[in-house]
């Protein structure tokens, strides 16, 4: 079969990481969607923001990247033939700093829409913490505990600044007004939205005529960060519409997974654009759907490393987690992302009876390996 990438032109070239590239990419029905990678406003090992422009019911961009990335998205929409005044809704793949950090000012400058998924709208007022319930799981209350005493004042250099911005994002995010919330299977024009929860609760996914614009949901290279389980906050439930109550549906390696398959499903030959990682280390990655099902074996030879590692005897999560990222300095932001991950995985293994937790919060293996049977339940054509 024909790749799906068989009219890729760059407008503009960028960096080794791709940085300020602006690409265009014709469908197989040869519309084109624009390319423009977002530099990031601070360092970050996931290159630029890839953010979209296509043509459909007016001028729709998905993503635009960092708080403090707005003149390069600026500029990147002028390199595609646009003025930041000729877009008309600006689509949210997740709400991630990396990609509605810029959309406060682009919808003053612009004018345009807000389009989200629905929670992504009930949760904006909220940061990472106040949705949570305080008393979670054994497990979740471990992570906190752990991450205190190993991120605490120990942070690196520029994590002050680093906290200001983070301040900055969240108060405008609540700023913020979604004018159209998007719901699983809708659709506009030729585009088509679906729900994928698990890197984010409010992720989605777009796709147009064999392509899919995946936000952080499938990426090349790297493989996106799962969220823990939630019980959410009292007051945050309250105000969530019933059919997104259940937290489950939303969050976990479990949600991921399934959401995973979901995009994997879209057929052999759909090319994938991702949010990063489209052109790194000097070189385009220009991959299908298939990188979805790639996703979903790392994290079953995940969940079987954590089963070897924690093995008959109890041992402790932070043991646990130094074990499985033996080759990382786990220090600040890498130790919460490291521990959360861990976590993500062994909730999974819980839930299948082969990992106990007990008061303590320290983990054993119960023999069992129920983990085979769900993936392979998953993968399931
Ligand atoms: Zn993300
Ligand atoms: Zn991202």
């Amino acid at each position: 079969m024909a790749s799906p990438f068989s009219d890729v032109v760059v407008l503009r070239p960028g960096d080794a990481e791709g940085n300020r590239m602006v690409v265009r990419v014709a469908t197989h029905d040869g519309t084109d969607i624009h390319a423009v990678a977002v530099p990031q406003d601070r360092p970050s090992r996931t290159g630029p923001t890839w953010t979209y422009l296509v043509r459909e019911e007016g001028l729709t961009l998905i993503d635009a990247g960092a708080i403090g990335s707005f003149s390069h998205l600026a500029d990147g929409v002028r390199q595609a033939g646009y003025e930041i005044g000729d877009i008309d809704r600006v689509v949210v793949t997740h709400g991630h700093a990396d990609h509605d950090g810029a959309v406060a000012r682009l919808l003053e400058e612009s004018g345009a829409a807000l389009w989200a998924h629905e929670i992504y709208a009930h949760l904006l007022p909220y940061d990472r913490w106040e949705i949570q319930r305080r008393a979670g799981s054994l497990i979740q209350h471990e992570m906190r505990r752990i991450i205190d005493a190993n991120v605490a004042g120990r942070d690196s250099r520029g994590a002050d600044e680093y906290r200001a911005q983070q301040r900055e994002y969240l108060q405008t995010r609540r700023s913020l007004q979604v004018q159209h919330r998007i719901t699983d299977g809708e659709t506009l024009g030729d585009l088509t939205f679906m729900h994928t929860p698990g890197h984010s609760p409010d992720e989605i996914c777009v796709s147009l005529d064999g392509m899919v614009i995946a936000g952080d949901h499938v990426l090349p290279e790297i493989t996106p960060h799962p969220t823990t389980k939630v019980s959410y906050a009292d007051e945050v439930k309250a105000k969530l519409p019933v059919e997104l109550q259940d937290s489950d549906s939303s969050y976990g390696l479990d949600t991921y997974l399934k959401s995973l398959k979901a995009v994997a499903d879209l057929g052999p030959n759909v090319g994938l654009l991702p949010a990063h990682r489209l052109f790194n280390s000097g070189r385009f990655n220009l991959q299908t759907v298939d990188r979805a099902g790639e996703v979903i074996q790392h994290h079953a030879r995940r969940l079987g490393h954590i089963i070897d590692k924690i093995g008959p005897q109890r041992v402790s999560l932070e043991e646990i987690t130094r074990g499985i990222f033996e080759h990382r300095r786990l220090i600040g932001g890498n130790f919460y992302m490291a521990v959360s991950e861990v976590v993500a995985h062994i909730e999974l293994l819980q839930s299948v009876g082969d990992v106990d937790v007990d008061d303590d919060a320290r983990l054993q293996c119960t023999g069992s390996e129920n983990y085979r049977q769900f993936i392979a339940d998953l993968v399931r054509p």
